[in-house]
């Protein structure tokens, strides 16, 4: 194959399916099968149902009407039909000549001029051709690949291929599998018993093999990695709890029986001499920023550095005040670190950073750029850490050579979603809220009732609550642009012109509400105003001297106003139900009684009403991270595109119990049997595996 496909060639259309080795070719399956291996009589014909005839062409002609097309006359012992092109190769043209046998591959339709097939696939038929003996795979394929072409090359490599078992005999009989060459031969070329239904449910054994293999190979390269990072040295990071012991005196709550397990979990992988690596996973509110400042406090009072990045810089902004709330008191300095200081001040802090005389770094990507440097780095932090790509998460972590990492994320992820996307990491979860809570009351309300729910701000803050009215994303062909609209993100192509557009009804909002509530403040926030702007808005909503704050999805994450006890999201049908639940987590953090309510318009789509149904029924984050997984499926669901993580084609993550095994099996593989596990995981992932070993 050529070093540098032309965009067009073979090679590049086989590498746009991910076609490169043999071993790719092999584990191409098939999408579903079509049976060449009998011939239907041509009145035994049913409509929708795809057969093989075998026929004679009496007679053919190019038609016009109205369009130029190929129609050809068959006949078999005891029927007839058309067959339809309405494009042609001349090849077509020549072959329906009368008198030419054919077979005849296609769905018969009721047509215009009786039963014809449209588009058959047909050759002529050679004195004494047998019928093939196995069914025919169709597979999946991209423009300008016939399936001939994606067949034959295929069965080379299937010919060629080292089809040698990584699973040991005793291993498959105690799991029931088949051995892989025989799944796979099975799999490529069934024997016609088998029906098509069986084999595309995918559940007979040999897809089963495939399934457990795909997900052993997730396993054993997230393992790997996992092991390989570990084998690395970090401070063992000695704490004296002293300034820990301080905040949690000073603190006005006493933390939950989930944030003390999560906190101790988090000292004991501080105090490791190798890097921790741990996920820490709890729902909005459940109140994750303060194991944060412990963790950082831990390394500080062992003599390190900490530096906590958020992904946008309201949400870094909060951070920062909150924690110099906690910090300051116990005489320990923060740094403040994002894109849009002014350069003196930049350089001032990074310079401070750079000599050590910080402990304390807060800030957004401006942490990770290049002339950023740390004395040293023990511990690195990134909240939120889903809206980072795989390789700016760990830029943070490589500013201490040696720094522990702690990722935190408010989107719960289902167990087997973390089982395999997340088995590299350790994870603790906060899985209950701080008490006090009052539920949050969700209400579904058309567009048309707008007023009411003016009305019902009106009189909320008029008794001196507050409320978010949050404006419409806007859609993307069709689908909800993300919300990403972060001063970083503004600049990539594509989505600034959307993000512009929300920013226009942000501020047509903001008029209309503010001429609408002339007895109360309303300010507005959105990811393109100044640092400063926003700082002195989010200041004077926190201050209650803004009464309803009028914002785009730049509040989604992490602002915490516990007076605001109402949310109005306006268009609510155009949001994620991840982001849907973000939101909503902004309310009820105080004791009044709050509600959210999402404004729609008709009409709904399937997927747009799911989403709201889910919202509306339910409130727990673990169980909408399970629908949302469900809608969308887990690509989409942990961002796998930026996450850089193969995706899987064959295997099912609602599968606890393979997934299971595969882990069981991973682990065991490892340590007992690593050359099997490495020929696997090249048979699977190839050179694939770039992004897990950073
Ligand atoms: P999140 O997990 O969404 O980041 P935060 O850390 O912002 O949550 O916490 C939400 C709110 O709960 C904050 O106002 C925080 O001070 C408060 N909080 C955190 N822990 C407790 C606790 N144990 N008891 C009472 N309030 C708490
Ligand atoms: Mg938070």
């Amino acid at each position: 194959m050529a070093d540098q496909p032309a965009t067009n060639s073979l090679a590049a259309r086989l590498a746009r399916l991910g076609l490169r080795s043999d071993a790719d070719f092999v584990l191409h399956l098939p999408l579903r099968y079509e049976d060449e291996t009998r011939i239907t009589a041509l009145a035994d014909a049913r409509p929708g149902i795809a057969a093989q005839f075998e026929v004679e062409v009496v007679a053919s002609e190019i038609a016009y009407r109205p369009r130029r097309q190929l129609i050809a006359r068959v006949r078999d012992a005891d029927g007839a039909l058309s067959l339809r092109f309405l494009n042609f190769y001349p090849s077509q043209q020549k072959l329906l000549q009368p008198g030419v046998r054919l077979r005849v591959f296609g769905e018969v339709h009721e047509g215009y001029l009786g039963p014809e097939i449209i588009h058959p696939r047909l050759h002529a038929v050679g004195a004494g051709e047998s019928l093939p003996d196995c069914l025919t795979p169709v597979y999946p394929t991209t423009a300008g690949l016939g399936q001939a072409t994606l067949r034959r090359l295929i069965d080379k490599a299937l010919a060629r291929a080292d089809l040698a078992d990584t699973l040991a005999p005793e291993l498959r009989e105690r799991l029931r599998l088949p051995e892989f060459a025989a799944a796979i031969r099975f799999l490529h070329t069934p024997p016609p018993e088998m029906t098509q239904a069986e084999l595309e449910a995918r559940e007979h054994p040999a897809w089963r093999r495939v399934q457990f293999d795909e997900l052993l190979a997730q396993q054993l390269s997230l393992r790997r990695a996992y092991t390989a990072r570990r084998a690395r040295g970090a401070p063992s990071l000695v704490p004296t709890a002293k300034l820990t012991r301080a905040l949690l005196k000073a603190l006005p709550f006493r933390l939950t029986g989930a944030q003390a397990k999560a906190w101790r979990e988090i000292a004991t992988d501080l105090g490791q001499p190798h890097p921790m690596q741990r996920l820490l996973q709890g729902d909005v509110g459940s109140g994750k920023t303060v194991v944060a400042a412990l963790a950082m406090l831990h390394a500080v009072e062992a003599g390190y550095q900490a530096a906590l990045m958020a992904p946008t810089e309201i949400l870094a902004e909060q951070h920062y005040r909150k924690l110099a709330a906690w910090l300051e008191p116990l005489g320990i300095e923060i740094a403040w670190l994002t894109g849009s200081l002014k350069k003196r001040e930049k350089d001032a802090a990074i310079a401070r950073v750079g000599a050590g005389e910080t402990p304390i770094a807060i800030g957004t990507h401006a942490l990770i750029e290049d002339k950023v440097e740390f004395a040293r780095l023990g511990l690195a932090i990134v909240d939120e850490q889903h809206r980072f790509g795989v390789r700016q998460r760990l830029a943070l972590k490589e500013k201490g050579t040696f720094a522990h990492q702690l990722a935190m994320s408010a989107t719960p992820i289902p167990r087997t979603l973390a089982m395999s996307y997340y088995a590299d990491l350790d994870v603790s979860v906060l899985d209950e809220l701080p008490p006090g809570r009052s539920p949050v009351t969700t209400k579904l309300v058309s567009e048309s009732r707008r007023d009411q729910i003016l009305a019902r701000v009106h009189e909320a803050c008029r008794g001196g609550r507050q409320a978010y009215w949050v404006c419409p994303l806007i859609e993307e062909n069709g689908v909800s642009a993300e919300a990403n609209v972060s001063a970083a993100n503004v600049k990539r192509s594509g989505r600034s012109q959307n993000v512009v557009l929300q920013l226009k009804t942000a501020e047509a909002t903001y008029a209309r509400l503010a001429a609408e509530l002339p007895d109360l403040k309303v300010g507005l926030v959105h990811g393109r105003l100044k640092t400063a702007d926003k700082a002195a808005v989010m200041a004077a909503f926190v201050a209650n001297q803004i009464q309803v704050l009028v914002a785009t999805t730049v509040i989604e994450v992490g602002v915490d106003v516990p007076n605001a006890s109402l949310m109005v999201i306006e268009h609510a049908e155009r949001f994620g139900l991840a982001q849907l639940h973000q939101l909503r987590g902004r309310v009820g953090r105080g004791a009044a009684q709050s509600a959210c309510i999402l404004l729609y318009a008709q009409p709904l789509g399937q997927q747009a009403r799911a989403r709201l149904k889910v919202i509306f029924e339910t409130t727990d984050g673990f169980a909408i991270a399970r629908e949302d997984l469900r809608l969308r499926g887990p690509g989409e669901f942990i961002g796998a595109r930026q996450s850089g993580l193969p995706l899987l084609r064959y295997a099912d993550l609602e599968d606890a119990a393979l997934v299971e095994q595969a882990r069981a099996v991973a682990e065991d593989m490892l340590h007992a049997a690593p050359e099997r596990a490495e020929a696997h995981l090249q048979r699977w992932l190839g050179g694939r595996e770039e992004l897990l070993k950073a």
